[in-house]
C-alpha cells in the first residue's frame, strides 16, 4: 500500500507542478504579442486572452487538487472498503451489487462535478462573453446527459457482469466485443438518436459555401452525405467544425459561430484540415488503437482481478469484484501516466499532417494560419503554453508553432 500510495501522490503532485509551472509561466510572458500574432491580436485583445487562460488555469488547478484528495481519501484512507460495504448492505446478489457499485459512483462523480461546471459555465465563461445559456437549459442538457451516460452505463455493466458470469475463462474477450459493438453502434447512431437531444442541425443554407465546400470534399475524395450547420451559439459563443460519422454517412458540421466568424476561404481552410484527419485515417487508427489497449486491458483485469494481494494495495482485507476492477483502473491510470506526452506527440504529428495535407488540397497556407489566428483570438487560447505543460497535454501544436509553420509554407 505504501508504494501504491507514493506512486499515486507522486503522480498527483506531478500534474499539479505541471499546471503551476503552466500558469507561472502565463503570468511572465503573457503580455508579449508572439511575433506570429502580430497583426491578428492587439494587446487589449492578448490581456483578455492571457486573463481568460490564468483563470481557467486557476480553477483547473483548485478542481484538480480537490480532485486529487478525494480520490486519494476514497481509495487509501478507507473509502473504497466503506463503500463496498455499504453497497453489500443495500444491494443483494452478484448483478445487484454490481449495479449498485457502479451507479452510486456515477452518482458521486455527476454530482461534485456539477459545482464547477456551474462556476466554469455562469461565472468564468459569462465573464469572459462566451456563455449564453440560461440556468434552464444548463440543466436540461445536466440532466439529459447524465441520464444517457447513466443509462448506457448501466446497460453496458449489466451486460458484462453476465458474461464474467456466463463465462469466467473468456469473459475478456466478451466484454472486449460488446463494448467494441456498443462504441460502433454509438458512433452511427449519434447524429439520429443523441445529437437531436442537444443540438438542432440544419442544411447549410448559404449556396456559395456549400459549392466550395462540394468541390473541396470532391477534389479531396472523401464522399460526404451532409453539410450541416448546428445551433451551437445557443450555448456558448466558442467556435469550431468537425466531421463525424463513417463511411457512407460521413458529415460537415459547422457551429454557426464559426460560419459568423470567419470568411468563406478561411472556413474552408478549416475544412481541409478536417479532411486530412480522414484521408490519413488519423480517425480510425485511432478507433482501432484504442479498441487495441481496450482488449489488454480486459485480459489484464481477467487475470489480476482475482489476486488475492490486490486489496492489500489500498490497504483492504477483501474486496468485491467490482471493487477490484476499480483498483485496477486507479493503478492502470498512475503506471501508464507516463504514456500521457507520447499519445500528446502522436496527435500533434496527427495535425501537423492534417495542417499539411490541407495546403497540399487547397494551397493558400495562409488561409488557414489567419482561419487558426481568428479562432484563437475569439476563443482566447493560451498564446504562451510552457514548452513542458505543452508536451504533456497538447493535442495540438501551440498556435504560434502551428502558424509559424504555416507561414513558413508560403
Ligand atoms: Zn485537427
Amino acid at each position: 500500500m505504501v508504494l501504491a500510495l507514493a506512486l499515486f501522490g507522486a503522480v498527483a503532485v506531478f500534474r499539479l507542478w505541471l499546471s503551476w509551472l503552466n500558469l507561472r509561466h502565463l503570468g511572465r510572458t503573457g503580455h508579449v504579442v508572439p511575433s506570429e500574432l502580430t497583426g491578428s491580436v492587439d494587446g487589449a485583445q492578448l490581456a483578455r486572452m492571457s486573463a481568460y487562460t490564468a483563470a481557467r488555469g486557476r480553477l483547473g488547478l483548485l478542481r484538480g487538487l480537490l480532485s486529487a484528495l478525494v480520490i486519494g481519501a476514497f481509495l487509501f484512507a478507507g473509502g473504497l472498503g466503506r463503500y463496498d460495504a455499504w453497497v453489500a448492505s443495500v444491494a443483494g446478489g452478484y448483478m445487484g451489487r454490481g449495479l449498485v457499485f457502479v451507479a452510486g459512483l456515477l452518482v458521486l462523480s455527476a454530482v461534485s462535478s456539477a459545482p464547477f461546471q456551474l462556476y466554469s459555465d455562469f461565472r468564468l465563461e459569462a465573464r469572459y462573453g462566451f456563455n449564453r445559456q440560461t440556468p434552464g437549459l444548463w440543466w436540461a442538457d445536466w440532466s439529459k446527459s447524465h441520464a444517457l451516460s447513466f443509462l448506457v452505463m448501466l446497460l453496458l455493466s449489466a451486460a458484462s457482469l453476465s458474461l464474467v458470469q456466463a463465462a469466467p475463462h473468456t469473459w475478456w474477450l466478451w466484454v472486449s466485443a460488446l463494448v467494441t459493438s456498443v462504441s460502433l453502434l454509438l458512433t452511427v447512431l449519434s447524429p439520429y438518436l443523441i445529437e437531436p437531444l442537444f443540438y438542432r442541425m440544419e442544411p447549410l443554407d448559404v449556396a456559395d459555401l456549400r459549392e466550395g465546400i462540394r468541390s473541396l470534399t470532391e477534389r479531396a475524395g472523401v464522399h460526404v452525405g451532409r453539410v450541416l450547420k448546428v445551433d451551437a451559439s445557443r450555448r456558448s459563443s466558442h467556435s469550431n467544425a468537425y466531421f463525424t460519422g463513417l463511411g457512407r454517412q460521413k458529415r460537415v458540421v459547422l457551429f454557426d459561430t464559426l460560419l459568423s466568424q470567419m470568411s468563406e476561404p478561411q472556413i474552408l481552410a478549416v475544412l481541409a484540415h478536417e479532411l486530412g484527419h480522414w484521408k490519413k485515417h488519423h480517425v480510425l487508427v485511432r478507433m482501432i488503437t484504442m479498441q487495441a489497449l481496450f482488449v489488454m486491458g480486459a485480459y489484464l483485469a481477467f487475470r489480476l482481478a482475482p489476486s488475492a494481494a490486490l486489496p492489500g494495495l489500498v490497504g483492504l482485507d477483501s474486496a468485491s469484484f467490482p471493487a477490484r476492477v476499480l483498483i485496477l483502473a486507479a493503478a492502470t491510470s498512475v503506471l501508464l501516466f507516463p504514456l500521457t506526452p507520447l499519445l500528446a506527440a502522436w496527435s500533434r504529428h496527427d495535425e501537423r499532417q492534417a495542417d499539411r495535407f490541407a495546403v497540399e488540397l487547397r494551397g493558400a497556407p495562409l488561409d488557414l494560419a489567419e482561419a487558426l489566428a481568428k479562432l484563437g483570438s475569439e476563443n482566447l487560447a493560451n498564446l504562451h503554453p510552457h514548452p513542458l505543460y505543452a508536451a504533456f497535454y497538447y493535442t495540438h501544436p501551440p498556435l504560434t508553432e502551428r502558424i509559424g509553420a504555416l507561414r513558413g509554407m508560403v
